[in-house]
């Protein structure tokens, strides 16, 4: 019910709130329902739509070089990532997706269900194009798949000591690479990279080793070829780390 008074007096405020209404931002607390909200409670064994949201949530809770599949599955691996989750955030580290996980989470996300710290703003730059159109998968796909990079730049985000990471580039389109000299492989066109700037607190390599625990396959650094200015995480089927820097 706080919830949904949170959402009436956010919408109020965009009503009365005319021009100044864009720099309004609705509280945490009011956003589950808007959301994702999660019915029953999840454990090993379990399957559905709902298991694959949990998923998604928990990808950057991952082992050392693990990459969480998002299959709708709870089998071992969805439940030593929620085991993590819910141990980063102080909770009973039972592996069980119940009430208090799920508030947790709903803490942690917006109505467009990103994560409170990230969002499709700073996704689709796009050289200006302010879309997801024109990559190598559709622009459907593309945002969807920034959402779980979204949500393991918030797993890394809160290891790191809640410091504010800045994604400098998301999603690209394919003639949008080409124009900033990306590879021609690169994984910005399918929604599936960020590249992280160093104008925030924590350092280029301590980003770069973060990731690796933050379920992304595709890690380059300082020392790798034009990566002395960022740090670029993106999510592929094997495994290629370089910084020869860090
Ligand atoms: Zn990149």
């Amino acid at each position: 019910m706080r919830r949904r008074i949170g959402s009436l007096l956010a919408v109020l405020a965009l009503l009365v709130g005319g021009a100044v209404a864009t720099s309004v931002v609705a509280p945490a607390t009011a956003s589950a329902d808007e959301c994702y909200s999660w019915n029953r409670t999840l454990q090993r064994g379990a399957s559905g739509s709902d298991v694959r949201e949990l998923q998604i949530r928990v990808a950057g809770w991952v082992a050392s070089g693990e990459n969480l599949a998002l299959d709708g599955s709870y089998g071992p691996a969805t439940e030593a990532a929620v085991k993590r989750f819910q141990s980063g955030y102080g909770l009973a580290a039972d592996g069980v997706a119940g009430p208090n996980t799920f508030n947790k989470i709903y803490q942690l996300q917006d109505p467009d269900c990103t994560p409170i710290h990230f969002s499709h703003s700073e996704f689709n730059y796009n050289c200006g194009a302010r879309n997801y159109n024109g990559g190598k998968v559709g622009a459907a796909t593309a945002r969807e798949n920034t959402r779980r990079v979204m949500w393991q730049l918030e797993a890394l985000r809160h290891k790191l000591g809640d410091r504010p990471l800045v994604v400098t580039s998301g999603f690209r389109s394919v003639s949008c690479n080409s124009s900033v000299g990306g590879s021609s492989t690169s994984l910005h066109m399918y929604g599936t990279a960020a590249d992280l700037g160093l104008g925030s607190s924590p350092t280029q390599c301590q980003m770069y080793h973060g990731a690796k625990s933050a379920g992304f396959e595709e890690i380059l650094g300082q020392g790798y070829p034009n990566h002395n200015d960022h740090v670029h995480v993106g999510n592929k089927s094997s495994r290629f780390w370089s910084a020869p820097n860090c």
